[in-house]
């Protein structure tokens, strides 16, 4: 296996630093961060507090099953978040990796229509990937190791990581 990119708890901090930089520096002042669970979650978390956007709703999307193993399109799970009272809303996506492209497509989509401006933050961005999001603080071809995923759960201790 190709060597991996790894992303620890440190460099994650200075990731979503960097990247909310970014996104204050081109001036875009969104009005809620959408995180794309669970991926996005912590991405999300660190970039609301960065960009001082209070307003967080979630997108739970189920697409990767292990490695490099996914579903044969990515799935929007229950609960949807009601975005009915934000049609004039900028929404920031916020989430750890565009790799195909695939989730932050179904994700897109879905705001599309419903929210007035939609743009999208990664940590990184494949190369392969089919959406260009408009924020990317690192580029690379490797499976990346995220700090939140990269040891087995405390559970089961014996079980494969994920990420
Ligand atoms: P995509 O739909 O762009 O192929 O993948 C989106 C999701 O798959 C990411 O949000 C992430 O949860 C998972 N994923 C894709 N590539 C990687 C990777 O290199 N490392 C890890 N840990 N997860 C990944």
């Amino acid at each position: 296996e190709q060597q991996r990119e790894i992303l620890d708890w440190q460099a994650f901090g200075t990731a979503a630093r960097e990247l909310a930089q970014a996104i204050a520096d081109d001036g875009f002042r969104p009005d809620l961060v959408l995180s794309v669970a669970r991926g996005g979650l912590l991405v999300a978390g660190a970039l609301s507090y960065a960009l001082d956007v209070k307003s967080i709703h979630m997108l739970n999307v189920l697409y990767y099953t292990g490695v490099d193993e996914r579903l044969e399109a990515p799935v929007i799970l229950d609960p949807v978040p009601d975005l009915r009272e934000l049609s004039a809303a900028r929404v920031l996506i916020a989430d750890d990796v565009a790799d195909t492209g695939a989730t932050l497509e179904v994700v897109r989509e879905f705001c599309a229509g419903r929210v007035a401006q939609v743009r999208c933050a990664v940590l990184y961005e494949k190369p392969h990937s089919t959406v260009a999001c408009e924020y990317v603080w690192h580029r690379t071809d490797r499976w990346i190791n995220f700090p939140w995923s990269s040891l087995p759960p405390v559970t089961d201790p014996s079980a494969p990581v994920t990420g």
